[in-house]
């Protein structure tokens, strides 16, 4: 673990701060979902109720947070976040929801990451707001009920499969985010350009939505790296030129993979000639998490055709070999 954190750490989460969107106006992309939420947070409002519980899944950095946060200000109520890790005992997520207010939210990222007792408390919290709880110990301990307000509970994951199924039913609302395309990366780009001062013109802004695995997050990370490069060999000015050169030293390829992207195609490949190949084994040899190939790895390189997910095993496509400067073979997917 990290425990120092540095000057440039520090920085880019201010930075992040001022660029989230804070409006549904704001938050470009993701049309389904928007024009989903905005009806229902209308008819929430004519209601005067509490907007129902919102599950939110998609890979890391598309923007489950920010969305919370959004839907929150679009009701004009609090949002007090949490994770699933974080709550512990039942007591933690207790403590929070008898400090909620009429109608605010409460976030739970990681929400697959709660404990079983944990889930438990939530179960009636959720459909009859309400809580069991236990005071006292022993033979003097007893069971009481405790009313809550009317909330909204928004949880995030990165698979709806990874939650439990008596869980799951208790969303009345459930979002899924896609991976942005070129153009909706293209547009924030611009956005948080506008909003930090940095000069990026339009064809710089492109390549950089280009290599952004169709997520914010690492297009706004990167617009920052371009900045630094822009700004000690351009002037600060974000050209295509500039763009390229920059992400190219960041070893961020023409499709926008990373190191690790490359790493696991080629052991794919060279170590598995193409697959299919079981995620345990892949994890092992890459050295990684498995969770971390399923959640954040794999499904970019999946949705654009590198990767094919098989019964038996994950399998690089023709396309992958290509990508690599290798012929595939002739039964490779395409
Ligand atoms: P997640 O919770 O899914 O990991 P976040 O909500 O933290 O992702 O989003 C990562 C960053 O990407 C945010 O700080 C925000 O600036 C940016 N972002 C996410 N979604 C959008 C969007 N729809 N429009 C503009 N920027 C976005």
């Amino acid at each position: 673990h990290r425990i120092i954190t540095s000057a440039a750490q520090l920085d880019d989460e201010a930075l992040e701060a001022s660029i989230r969107p804070k409006r549904l106006s704001e938050y470009l992309g993701q049309q389904a979902v928007r024009e989903q939420l905005s009806i229902y947070i209308e008819a929430a409002k004519k209601r005067g109720g509490a907007l129902d519980h919102v599950l939110i899944f998609g890979p890391p950095g598309l923007g489950k947070t920010t969305l919370s946060h959004v839907i929150a200000n679009e009701l004009g109520v609090n949002v007090r976040s949490t994770s699933g890790p974080v709550l512990e005992r039942a007591g933690d997520l207790a403590a929070l929801l008898t400090n909620l207010e009429a109608h605010d939210v409460l976030f739970v990222d990681e929400i697959h990451r709660l404990s079983p007792v944990v889930e438990e408390v939530l179960y009636p919290a959720m459909e009859d707001f309400q809580i069991d709880i236990m005071i006292g110990e022993g033979p003097a301990a007893r069971s009481i009920k405790l009313d809550l307000p009317p909330f909204t509970l928004i949880g995030a994951t990165t698979r709806a499969g990874l939650l439990t199924a008596p869980l799951r039913d208790r969303f009345g609302i459930v979002l899924r985010l896609e991976f942005y395309s070129p153009e909706e990366l293209t547009a924030i780009v611009r956005r948080s350009a506008r909003i930090l001062g940095i000069a990026c013109e339009l064809d710089g802004a492109q390549e950089i939505a280009r290599r952004s695995r169709g997520t914010p997050r690492i297009a706004n990370r990167l617009l920052r790296r371009v900045r630094d490069y822009a700004e000690v060999r351009a002037n600060g000015h974000i050209t295509y030129d500039v763009a390229q050169a920059a992400m190219n030293m960041l070893k961020v390829d023409a499709e926008g993979f990373d190191e690790l992207d490359r790493r696991l195609l080629n052991i794919i490949i060279e170590n598995f000639d193409g697959g299919p190949v079981g995620v345990e084994s892949l994890a092992a040899a890459l050295s990684e998490d498995r969770g971390t190939l399923e959640d954040v790895v794999e499904p970019y390189l999946i949705q654009q055709g590198f990767l094919v997910r098989t019964a038996r095993g994950r399998m690089a496509s023709a396309k992958a070999w290509r990508h690599l400067g290798l012929t595939p073979p002739p039964r490779q997917p395409q």
